[in-house]
């Protein structure tokens, strides 16, 4: 490896992504097989040094953008994985296991769709029957479709966008809770959105608002059983969520560009909060909320 997340560098220049195809679109849910220009997973760059060792981690969405970076970190730093994904996305799924198996760690792929309650509870099973227990939980999954205007939000994309992001993650949690040790930790992806939420992303938006409020009252809640629960809030990613529908075509050229750092983040960069969060290193840390915003901030 020639640099690694601990090389000094300038963060602005850190990443430089052509501009050229940056406004390509793809089907949802997007994969990162097709994505244009192609984002940083941490695949050359994420060095592991025993962080996680023996850990068990599920991981939804765990076959692309933030979710496949923080899968590599986690396989890296000693952690046996599940990754789950829309079996749509097999083909960059299979990518991540091979780059996790080259770790050394077990990992394992379970296809399907969050927003049924049934498979939820048995992505659980199967996931503590393959791992032996559940110490990490990233309830990372989601969908994001830009409506420009309130009389074309249906209620179809306004329910799935909920049980895909809400709902999946409520009967995801309840399940595992009871897998998962003291000292275990679940970590949600929510966004900068739940906090400053753009017109067009109203109801992908406001799960991310729900989020944030789940992941601080959870914390509360399981803080009695030792099982610590944190949030991260992405700013702009570059990830297959944003050219399949997430954002307007004419959107995707200048994404990202107006944060502080002036460009948008890659899947790489986040991937050491979750692994911080996960692991005894942030034993006082729960309830928190924890930004990587390239300067936009959370309040
Ligand atoms: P991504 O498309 O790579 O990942 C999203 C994943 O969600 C998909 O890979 C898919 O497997 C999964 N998914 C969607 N619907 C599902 C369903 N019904 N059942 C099972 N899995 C389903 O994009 P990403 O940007 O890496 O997104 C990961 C998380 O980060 C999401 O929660 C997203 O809201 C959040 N986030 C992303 C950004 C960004 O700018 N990319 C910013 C803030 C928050
Ligand atoms: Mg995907």
């Amino acid at each position: 490896m020639k640099n690694n997340q601990f090389t000094i560098q300038d963060p602005r220049s850190q990443y430089q992504m052509s501009d050229t195809e940056k406004d390509s679109e793809q089907p949802d849910p997007g994969l990162d097989e097709i994505l244009k220009p192609k984002a940083d997973h941490g695949e050359d760059t994420y060095l592991g040094s025993g962080r996680l060792k023996g850990r068990k981690a599920l991981i939804t969405g765990g076959d692309s953008g933030i979710g496949r970076a923080v899968a590599i970190a986690f396989a890296r730093e000693g952690a046996d994985v599940v990754i789950n994904y829309l079996p749509s996305e097999e083909e960059d799924a299979n990518d991540t296991l091979d780059i996790l198996k080259a770790s050394g760690i077990n990992a394992f792929g379970i296809p399907g769709d969050i927003s049924d309650e049934d498979f939820c509870k048995s992505l659980v099973t199967k996931s503590a029957e393959n791992l032996g227990s559940i110490d990490i939980l990233v309830n990372n999954a989601g969908k994001q479709q830009f409506v420009a205007d309130l009389e074309d939000l249906s209620t179809e994309q306004f329910c799935q966008t909920y049980a895909t992001n809400v709902f999946g993650m409520f009967w995801i949690t309840k399940a595992a809770v009871k897998h998962m040790p003291p000292g275990a930790s679940i970590i949600n992806s929510t966004s900068i959105q739940s906090y400053q939420p753009s017109a067009g992303l109203l109801d992908y938006a406001s799960t991310k608002g729900a989020i944030t409020s789940f992941t601080k009252g959870l914390a509360k809640m399981l803080i009695d059983r030792g099982i610590r629960v944190n949030g991260v809030a992405p700013g702009p990613i570059w990830t297959p969520l944003q050219q399949s529908g997430g954002q307007p075509a004419k959107k995707l050229p200048k994404f990202g560009e107006n944060v502080p750092i002036g460009r948008p983040g890659q899947p790489a960069e986040l991937a050491p909060v979750y692994v911080y969060l996960a692991s005894q290193e942030s034993s006082y840390v729960t309830a928190e909320i924890m930004g990587v915003t390239g300067g936009q901030h959370l309040p």
